[in-house]
């Protein structure tokens, strides 16, 4: 017979704000153990702002944010946002200047002839820039002109009051594996998963590391569900027994490869999908 609870339930959880692209995907969110969280723009705002600009060199603060943000252009990644952002003027460059965006690092740029860097620890070590700096507990652009340490820009972001709310709602559903995967630091990831309760995470991960994270974590025990912003996601999305996308910053890759799309940014609405699955079982069996 049709299972017309199914059709209920996805009805029920669009009037939500989640969009559940099969009654399979419904029926799956009943056998979820394990919640994987992307950190940035998911758990967090990922609005950053500038919080503090430290120059080693000859360029003054206010040059060296200047400089960042030519560098940046590039780049629509939010922390790039938030340095053209916090920027007074710098000069502009076509698309066609020489530049490479390095997922999970930064950004290289060739600039009126000097080649540029702006981006995390590893994208210095890789260049072998000896930084003369490290900071805790926050995100970090690192910048350098002709393989010299110019200094570096925090920024921060915010975890989202909803989050909170979200993982007391998950542990309270008795979903305790819950997991959070990030490609920012160690420190700021520490400080994230420790205010939130959160009990595992995995920093520094680049895009292809995540997805083996996730590999890592599949067992038959039950499914594991993540949830992501959808900004360079979409293979993680994919490769997860529930790939959950949050719509509103999401690309279309990302929706696409999504089994359940949230269209507002509020996690908690991971553990309103719960519900509405275990409500709709109810009506179904
Ligand atoms: P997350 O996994 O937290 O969503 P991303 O994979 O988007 O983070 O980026 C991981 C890290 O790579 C960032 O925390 C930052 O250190 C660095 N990064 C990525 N893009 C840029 C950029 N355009 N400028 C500077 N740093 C960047
Ligand atoms: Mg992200």
């Amino acid at each position: 017979s049709i299972p017309l609870g199914f059709f209920g339930g996805i009805g029920l959880a669009s009037k939500n704000g989640i969009l559940v692209k099969g009654g399979n995907y419904l029926e799956a969110l009943n056998s979820v153990d394990k919640i994987v969280f992307d950190k940035t723009g998911t758990l967090t705002k990922g609005s950053f702002e500038v919080a503090e600009v430290k120059s080693h060199s000859s360029y003054s603060a206010d040059e060296l944010l200047n400089l960042a943000a030519e560098i940046e252009q590039f780049s629509n990644h939010p922390i790039a946002l938030s340095i053209i952002d916090a920027a007074g003027s710098f000069e502009n460059h076509s698309s066609n200047s020489q530049y490479e965006e390095i997922s999970g690092a930064g950004i290289k740029a060739k600039l009126n002839g000097k080649t540029y860097l702006a981006g995390n620890k590893r994208l210095m070590e890789n260049n072998n820039i000896k930084l003369e700096d490290h900071e805790k507990n926050a995100t970090v652009v690192y910048l350098a002109e002709e393989g010299n340490y110019l200094g570096h820009i925090l920024i921060s972001d915010q975890i989202k009051e909803d989050s909170y709310e979200a993982i007391k709602k998950l542990k309270a559903m008795n979903i305790t594996n819950i997991t959070m995967l990030t490609g920012d630091n160690d420190s700021t990831a520490q400080d994230v998963a420790f205010k939130l309760g959160i009990n595992h995470y995995y920093a520094e991960l680049l895009p292809d590391q995540k997805i083996e994270k996730i590999e890592s974590l599949l067992d038959k025990k039950g499914k594991l569900a993540f949830v992501g912003d959808g900004i360079n996601d979409a293979p993680v999305l994919a490769r997860s027994d529930l790939g959950i996308a949050m719509g509103a910053l999401g690309s279309d890759a990302a929706i696409e490869a999504a089994d359940i799309v949230l269209m507002t940014d509020e996690p908690s609405k991971i553990a309103t999908a719960l519900e509405i699955a275990k409500k709709t079982k109810r009506v179904v069996w």
